[in-house]
């Protein structure tokens, strides 16, 4: 069979956003996207038809290794042309290219194949997944600042229709506490993911777990409350945390591949973990250790790292692709001053909003 996908063109440019606020998380703080946004023309050789494709590789260093001048660096040593395999994965040529770079490339692949085949990305991935899916709504993160700022922040979400509220945690117990009672007095019904982005001991996660069973607020899961590799700390957490409060205890900087995910269920050290493309090296990599994580009975959150409407719909489609995702984390493009891909201001809500063709056709946010 005569070979079908070829990558003829292939530019990377800085995706750099200014955020309407400084974004703090435990590990670090982002006042610009450090993304670079990836063009790909992929021609189909049997139709003799050519589509532009769009992806997004976002780095978060620390969280990833990669920095926007090692995305650059690894496309640029690509050869082109690149002829993709049948079913349009990328090819031994792209081995050595980190997961970020590995991420945006795979989904600008996908959005030109996509739109040669009219096919949307979601069903592209996972032929046999409901489509078009239920509503998908998404939480609205609430980055690290002052306790009173952190209410004003999720008072303003909150008129917008958002009912649950990231919270990044992690950097002072004390502070943090006093966010989490601000923000549940302040949004009275609203429910609240907290975030420690691997930032406490394991003696300052049980501590934060039992003083949210005394003030009863309404925290629903706690992200990667540990150090990255100290699962054991995130079984106890884990532990400690379905006995007084319940709260489900996810794992993000922990779980990259499925050797990660095997050791977590393992250790039990999680009720569930949170996808991202660029931290797994791709979509199709997430759908399927997303796939093994259902099947075990453990709870998915699907987010991004700060990301505009090019990645967030990637990762939006992933989240339609698995179906059952408990807890969408597709807010990044609304935390930024700018919309440089089409998406407008007035869309900022819950309810995600997929490629301009809606979830019927192709395309990513342009
Ligand atoms: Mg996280």
């Amino acid at each position: 069979m005569p070979q079908r996908w070829r990558i003829e063109t292939l530019s990377a440019a800085p995706l750099a956003v200014p955020l309407r606020d400084p974004f703090v998380i435990a590990s670090g703080r982002v006042d610009v996207t450090p993304n670079v946004l990836i063009r790909v023309a992929v021609r189909d050789l049997a139709a003799h038809a050519l589509a532009e494709g769009w992806g997004e590789a976002a780095t978060l260093p620390p969280v990833t290794s990669e920095t926007p001048t090692a995305v650059f660096a690894a496309l640029g040593a690509l050869t082109l042309p690149i002829d993709l395999t049948d079913d349009a994965s990328l090819p031994a040529a792209c081995a050595g290219l980190g997961p970020c770079a590995r991420a945006g490339l795979e989904v600008a692949v996908l959005d030109a194949v996509g739109q040669l085949l009219r096919l949307p990305l979601g069903l592209l991935i996972a032929p046999e997944a409901v489509w078009p899916p239920a509503p998908i709504t998404s939480d609205i993160t609430l980055a690290i600042a002052a306790p009173m700022t952190m209410a004003g922040w999720a008072t303003d979400f909150a008129a917008r229709g958002f009912t649950a509220f990231k919270v990044k945690v992690g950097r002072a117990i004390d502070d943090d506490l006093a966010a989490l009672r601000a923000i549940a007095s302040t949004v009275p019904g609203c429910t609240l993911r907290i975030d420690a982005n691997g930032g406490y001991t394991l003696a300052e996660a049980l501590r934060l777990c039992d003083a949210i069973a005394a003030d009863r607020l309404p925290v629903t899961c706690f992200e990667q409350p540990c150090a990255t590799a100290d699962l054991a700390a995130m079984a106890a957490v884990r532990r400690a945390a379905a006995s007084c409060a319940p709260i489900a205890v996810l794992a993000d900087e922990s779980c990259k591949s499925l050797g990660d995910l095997d050791r977590i269920l393992d250790l039990g050290a999680a009720d569930g973990i949170n996808l991202k493309l660029v931290k797994s090296g791709g979509i199709r990599a997430c759908l399927q250790i997303g796939r093994a994580a259902q099947a075990a009975g453990l709870l998915l959150m699907v987010g991004a790292m700060v990301e505009t409407r090019v990645g967030i719909v990637a990762a939006a489609h992933l989240t339609a692709a698995l179906g059952g995702v408990a807890y969408p984390d597709l807010d990044t493009a609304w935390l930024l001053a700018d919309h440089p891909c089409a998406a407008a201001a007035d869309d900022l809500g819950p309810l995600v909003k997929p490629g301009p063709a809606g979830w019927a056709g192709p395309g990513l946010g342009r």
